[in-house]
């Protein structure tokens, strides 16, 4: 099984690299076949291996002999391992699944944040058609996953009204932002994100998953000021933050909602 995992993370990796670099450029992700983005020779399935072939082909193309980025070998290695960790026990929100189907919902959920969170860090905007796609299939997931756990509607009723409450909470604090700040805190890109994250975690998975990207997100904003990465006034993208939080939410919602509502001695 992470066997399985790992070799289908690590394939699907290297179709999110064609998404992260096709989608903001408003190309199809399927058509036409894999080529350099350098030289646009078609590449052969060998050169399509993952983390493989990056390596076999020391990072350059095999025609024009450019330089291949090493993101591509690294989100595939992310993407693989992280595909081992979704295969783990007690993993996921949709209830008690087999472990495949589990694996394969984990999965999609991943390969729907990787790409949102490495597009809005690289343009600052998250990709209306992957937040909406994402929406629409966690709610049909969770009805999906409702009808074979036998709990009828019921899953999917409170992974909607978690959709709506991350939508409208976001926008609120978007609209919030621009009337005291004049400049938006949040894009609304960010308030779809949020509902994404409603539709697959629930409410309880939703509000762990945003209390996470706002210790995270504070973290960053508060060293990147202090060490000048950032500017005075300088925005950086929210979007990544929320992925973050929401894998982890996916991943261990129970033990991060436990430290959340019982912080300990320290008061973290
Ligand atoms: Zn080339």
């Amino acid at each position: 099984m992470m066997l399985l995992a790992l070799l289908l993370g690590l394939c699907i990796g290297s179709f999110l690299n064609v998404v992260v670099w096709r989608l903001p450029r408003g190309e199809s992700v399927v058509w036409p076949g894999s080529h350099c983005p350098r030289c646009g020779h078609d590449l052969p399935w060998t050169n399509n291996i993952p983390v493989l072939s990056w390596v076999l082909l020391r990072g350059q193309c095999q025609f024009c002999h450019g330089p291949i980025s090493v993101q591509y070998p690294l989100i595939e290695l992310l993407s693989g391992g992280l595909w081992v960790l979704l295969a783990q026990p007690g993993v996921g929100r949709f209830g008690p699944l087999d472990p495949f189907p589990n694996l394969l919902a984990g999965g999609l959920l991943l390969s729907l944040l990787l790409p949102l969170a490495l597009i809005d860090l690289r343009t600052m905007r998250l990709p209306e058609p992957l937040c909406r796609w994402g929406v629409i299939s966690g709610l049909a997931l969770s009805a999906l996953a409702g009808w074979w756990l036998g709990l009828g509607t019921e899953l999917l009723l409170w992974h909607s009204v978690a959709a709506a409450t991350g939508l409208l909470i976001f926008e609120g604090i978007s609209g919030l932002g621009e009337k005291l700040l004049g400049a938006p805190a949040l894009g609304l890109g960010d308030a779809k994100l949020a509902a994404l994250l409603g539709a697959w975690l629930g409410l309880q998975g939703l509000a762990v998953a945003c209390a996470v990207a706002v210790v995270l997100g504070a973290a960053f904003g508060l060293t990147g000021r202090l060490s000048g990465l950032l500017g005075p006034k300088q925005p950086f993208p929210f979007g990544p933050f929320l992925a973050v939080g929401g894998l982890l939410s996916w991943l261990a919602c129970d033990a991060l909602w436990a430290l959340l509502i019982n912080p300990g001695p320290m008061g973290f």
